[in-house]
């Protein structure tokens, strides 16, 4: 209200925690204020609905890596006119990431620099795959993972009668990733060890979660088959941990 913020940056879908930024409220919020709305949105995009025009979002980042599920290397960024009008009035905006330069480029059909072109040919590929399954589809695919994932974190506390819980409340869940709540006999590190023996890979915590949760990432080409296979290991080795 005091006005003292030219931009608030935000993470969609926070991977540490599994969280989800309900970003129209947000954005609604910050441009009654006139405060610009930089996302990032490096695992919503393309795995939850991002609707850069109709939320009225500044600016949203995402990389190749994530829910897009190719390999690393490329970053796509989205903004709006009224955001590179302000870069553009900017006295001091620099060299690196100019919004102003890449949009000249972009209306040659080139970039400021060489890109990783080989991984621009994989993305062609990968947005033929995407247009094949429908954006839409493939939202609804993540939010079927996700649900699964939660069912199988309530099944798991039936079952075992331990604390486990996902970590994000359940009105801020990002549909691409959970991180789940260990009782405090177990140990993150530990059923990540005894998942990957079982030939899955799976997520440790991360920072201050960092023994006190795993995380389990459903996103990009990973299917609902797949996905209960992980679940499965990862129940197996848990049951095994506990009965230690
Ligand atoms: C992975 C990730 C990034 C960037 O990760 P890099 O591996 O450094 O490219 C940024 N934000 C979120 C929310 C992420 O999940």
């Amino acid at each position: 209200r005091e006005q003292k913020f030219a931009a608030i940056t935000v993470v969609h879908s926070e991977t540490s925690t599994g969280t989800l930024t309900s970003l129209p409220e947000l954005a609604a919020l910050a441009h009654e204020y006139g405060v610009a709305v930089l996302v990032d949105s490096v695992t919503g995009l393309a795995g939850m609905p991002v609707e850069t025009d109709a939320w009225d979002l500044d600016f949203v980042l995402t990389g190749s890596q994530k829910a897009l599920a190719l390999p690393p290397g490329l970053a796509f960024g989205v903004a709006s006119k009224r955001y590179i009008e302000q870069a553009a009035n900017a006295t001091a905006r620099g060299l690196y990431f100019d919004l102003v330069e890449f949009e000249e480029f972009v209306h040659k059909n080139q970039t400021p620099s060489t890109p990783a072109i080989s991984l621009l040919y994989a993305t062609a590929v990968q947005g033929e795959y995407i247009a094949r399954e429908t954006i839409e589809a493939r939202w609804a695919r993540h939010t079927e993972m996700a649900n699964m994932t939660h069912s199988w974190v309530r099944q798991l506390r039936e079952d075992t009668g331990q604390a486990f819980c996902v970590y994000a409340p359940e009105h801020a869940r990002s549909g691409t990733v959970t991180a789940v709540a260990l009782p405090a006999t177990l140990n993150g590190d530990d059923i990540v060890k005894g998942v990957a023996k079982r030939g899955f890979v799976i997520g440790s915590g991360y920072g201050k979660l960092k023994s006190s949760t795993f995380r389990i990432g459903h996103m990009g080409d990973h299917t609902p088959d797949r996905l209960a296979l992980c679940l499965e290991a990862t129940a197996d080795t848990i049951r095994e941990l506990l009965a230690k």
